[in-house]
């Protein structure tokens, strides 16, 4: 490609709200068959609100809420975010006197004198807190209906489960579409449950055989060379932090505008409006200046 034309397409970029870091990236683009869609903030619109709270047998649905709030109140994961919201309504927050963020599975900190653990499931397993089957079932009704369940414990046992959930954005199923008639494969990619992912996925038209779920942070990077080395040119759309080294990876890297500092450095082209549609905009525009120029 000359220079000038890939200089055209930066331009015409701009004017769809496509950040290009580099001539480079648009040439890249041109190759990509498989997109790879992170989740939560990417598929889905990040603002996690909370839905219930079931309380273990014996214990009290506020007090769970309570600790749980406090301690999240010191993350900035959009779950942590709408926890932390709750904390209002039962009482307020208490103090916190250690925190520690486990990337991609949850928080553990004191609180109140309290040890509490706040996160996946198997985040309490690794702390020797054991869910009922009370818990347990709480967790498999949240995921059925699409909502992200968050486990709640202290001082050694399990005590609740929050559940929250966010949107799925507006245009993603059309984005979707727009995707696959450009002969792309869209995967939807998340550190999230299974059946919240197999739900989401179904909701914008994703094959179910195309989720990959229960992803930790250091582990989409990996995804994303699994499917290098079956000779797969990868896009990766994402926009968290847990997202960075996946967007590195990928043979294009696209970051929504409304993400992490360190998401957008890390990719090839930021989407400024965070429209999702726009990534099979930037697909096309690639394949039209390169085609333009040969
Ligand atoms: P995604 O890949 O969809 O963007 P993450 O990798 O950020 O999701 O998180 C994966 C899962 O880890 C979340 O769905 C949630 O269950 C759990 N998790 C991560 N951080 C927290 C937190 N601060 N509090 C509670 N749960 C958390
Ligand atoms: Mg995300």
């Amino acid at each position: 490609a000359t220079p000038t034309a890939l200089l055209v397409g930066t331009g015409r970029g701009a004017q769809l709200g496509i950040l290009v870091k580099g001539p480079e990236a648009l040439e890249r683009a041109r190759a990509v068959d498989v997109v790879l869609l992170d989740k939560t903030g990417t598929v889905t619109t990040g603002t996690m609100t909370l839905r219930g709270v079931v309380p273990a047998a014996g214990e009290d649905a506020d007090r769970v809420l309570r600790l749980a709030a406090s301690l999240e109140h010191a993350s900035e994961h959009p779950v942590a975010r709408a926890v932390a919201a709750g904390a209002g309504s039962v009482g307020g927050l208490l103090p916190v006197t250690s925190f520690v963020n486990v990337e991609g599975l949850g928080v553990t900190g004191s609180v109140d004198g309290h040890d509490v653990v706040v996160g996946r499931p198997s985040l309490l397993a690794d702390h020797g807190l054991r869910l009922g089957a009370d818990l347990e079932a709480a967790l498999d009704d949240a995921r059925a209906h699409g909502g992200t369940a968050v486990a709640v414990g202290w001082d050694g046992a399990a005590r609740g489960v929050l559940v929250v959930a966010d949107a799925v954005k507006p245009e993603a199923a059309e984005a979707v579409r727009r995707l696959r008639d450009l002969g792309l494969t869209p995967v939807l990619l998340t550190g999230d449950h299974e059946t919240v992912a197999r739900a989401v996925a179904a909701d914008v038209g994703i094959d179910a055989d195309s989720v990959v779920a229960g992803v930790l942070p250091a582990g989409k990077v990996d995804v994303v060379r699994r499917y290098q080395d079956t000779g797969r040119a990868v896009a990766m759309v994402g926009d968290g932090v847990n997202d960075a080294a996946a967007l590195a990876q990928a043979d294009l890297g696209i970051a929504m505008g409304s993400g992490s500092d360190v998401a957008i450095e890390a990719s090839d082209l930021t989407l400024v409006r965070s429209d999702l549609r726009v990534v099979a905009d930037a697909v096309r525009l690639s394949r039209r200046t390169l085609a333009t120029i040969r």
